[in-house]
């Protein structure tokens, strides 16, 4: 079992939990002027015991726990405490290709001839352990990645589970979802899935995949193998056929092993535009179908009849939900001018109440970022938005001691020139530009080499309609943001990648469409 820091011995931790004030002044509360009372959160921790950390993982091939070929193993570690978690086998190019082996047997032996409807019950038995098991997964996926539990325990986790259920749905009516056409499996897709939603990139991609009758190899990022590792232990306990799903962790260019790999039929991957670009030149000249999710820079466009309270709500949960590590993030907020003075004094008075701290804290609304990386790449962008000369803001509020924190920023007066408005800065920093017109807002929001997600905050439905027909946004948003249901297909234009996950759509991916 790996050591974990007992809660006295928490970093940054006064009270064993997140401490801060909340912003309120004491005349706020009918005090008087009083000396101010501080207060504090009780920490309200969730507990570690729920789930089990072993001290090693092995490669999950064939159904079976194996050390990887040259016995190689790296750490994966807590980025909230910078204590180390596990050691988990690093899988080589040789193991990629034993892993396309063992799902290509279970394709042909089992998977791929099974009727839908014996499949469908191993998705629906998956979903339910899943469902059975939530605790452990959120805490786990707590501790990997940094992101606070309330999400994980409200959204990643359930989203997961969500998937499953919907595609075991399908996987007995694709006569359905493809009418008179004859839905056949690819065969061995290989899934590429970054570390910002772990298990829930696992799910958009393993549930349609099982669904429509492919087996697969899926590498987790380096930073976040846990919950997919656990989601092995799930599959066996689902009593999945061994080969069908197989997990292998490894480093970036054994990524690319993979997807080169030739018993590979079927390429997906969620990441960077960088890597998805790599990819896409590594299946070129092939029959792989490839389907890519990549960055985004989305713009979240305020008019002067929205309701700012509920706007700025969606400002928030826009952009520091997940620490901000979020491909459709609404990094750019454009505010019609008119209104821009009082929605960014209510923005203000809103990141007040933000707290930042420890992930496995319920309290917690920003947790840690999720590696020394990442922290490095958002403080440089963060520094440049300062030199560059927008007017820089975050809340007073304390950091723990260790860990990768950021606290919450606020970036006002920015240009479109700026590279806090071009960039993917994947942490909780807003970036405000403003408007006059409709068009303008579509022109500004359009302005960018992403095109994955954007949101529109008015009044007025016929608006909606008219900037949802201009805007070259995969996802479009009105007046809410970061909305997911299984049901509903995401992806992006341009360079947010290619394809479609979720609904019919991403079933669509894993299919070779034949005349009856
Ligand atoms: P990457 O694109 O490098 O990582 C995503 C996945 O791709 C990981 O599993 C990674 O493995 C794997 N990978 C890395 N290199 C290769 C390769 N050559 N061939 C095949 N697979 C590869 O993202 P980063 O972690 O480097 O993050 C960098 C930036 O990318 C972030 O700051 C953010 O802007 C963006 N990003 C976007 C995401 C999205 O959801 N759209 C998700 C993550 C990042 P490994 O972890 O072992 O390197």
């Amino acid at each position: 079992m790996a050591r974990m820091a007992t809660e006295t011995e928490r970093p940054g931790s006064r009270t064993g939990g997140v401490s801060r004030s909340n912003g309120s002044s004491p005349s706020s509360w009918g005090l008087g002027d009083g000396a101010a009372i501080p207060w504090e959160y009780a920490p309200a921790p969730e507990s570690r015991d729920v789930v089990t950390i072993k001290d090693r993982y092995g490669l999950f091939i064939g159904g079976k726990d194996v050390a990887a070929s040259d016995g190689q193993t790296f750490m994966t570690i807590n980025p909230a405490t910078e204590e180390p978690l596990a050691q988990v086998a690093r899988a080589t190019a040789a193991d990629m290709d034993k892993a396309v082996r063992a799902a290509r047997t279970a394709f042909r032996k089992s998977w791929g001839s099974m009727p839908g409807r014996e499949r469908a019950k191993y998705l629906f038995r998956i979903a339910r352990i899943l469902q059975e098991r939530s605790r452990e997964f959120a805490v786990l996926e707590s501790m990997d990645s940094g992101k606070p539990i309330k999400e994980s325990r409200d959204v990643d986790v359930p989203l997961a589970a969500a998937h499953f259920w919907y595609y075991a749905g399908w996987a007995d009516k694709l006569e359905y979802a493809f009418p008179g056409r004859v839905a056949k499996p690819l065969g061995v897709a290989a899934q590429i899935i970054p570390w910002n939603f772990p298990l829930l990139m696992l799910a958009w991609k393993v549930a349609p995949a099982l669904a429509a009758g492919n087996t697969v190899v899926l590498k987790p990022a380096s930073t976040t193998p846990l919950s997919a590792l656990l989601f092995a232990d799930v599959c066996r306990q689902a009593d999945l056929p061994p080969g069908v799903v197989n997990i292998v962790p490894g480093p970036g260019e054994v990524g690319m092993a993979l997807v080169t790999n030739p018993g590979v039929d079927k390429v997906a991957f969620t990441g960077s535009t960088d890597i998805g670009k790599k990819i896409a030149k590594g299946v070129a000249g092939t029959n792989k179908a490839l389907t890519l999710e990549l960055g985004g820079k989305a713009a979240n466009i305020v008019f002067d009849d929205a309701p700012l309270d509920q706007a700025v709500e969606g400002i928030v949960n826009g952009i520091y939900f997940n620490q901000g590590e979020v491909c459709c993030a609404g990094s750019r907020l454009l505010a019609q001018e008119s209104i821009v003075e009082p929605l960014i004094e209510k923005l203000k008075d809103r990141l007040a109440t933000i707290r930042v701290g420890d992930p496995l804290d319920k309290n917690t609304d920003v947790g840690a970022i999720n590696s020394r990386q990442q922290l490095e790449k958002i403080t440089e962008l963060v520094e440049a938005g300062k030199a560059e000369g927008a007017d820089f803001y975050q809340p007073a509020c304390d950091l723990p001691d260790r860990g990768y924190f950021f606290r919450p920023t606020l970036f006002t007066n920015v240009a479109q020139s700026h590279r806090i408005a071009k960039e993917e800065i994947f942490g909780p920093v807003l970036s405000v530009l403003t408007f006059r017109t409709p068009d303008e807002a579509v022109e500004k929001a359009n302005n960018t080499p992403y095109g994955l997600s954007a949101g529109i905050w008015t009044d007025k439905g016929s608006r909606i309609l008219a900037m949802v027909r201009k805007m070259k946004a995969g996802v479009v948003w009105a007046n809410t943001f970061n909305r997911f249901d299984p049901t509903s297909p995401f992806g992006g234009y341009k360079e947010s990648g290619y394809g479609r996950e979720g609904g019919m759509h991403g079933l669509h991916a894993y299919v070779r469409l034949e005349d009856r």
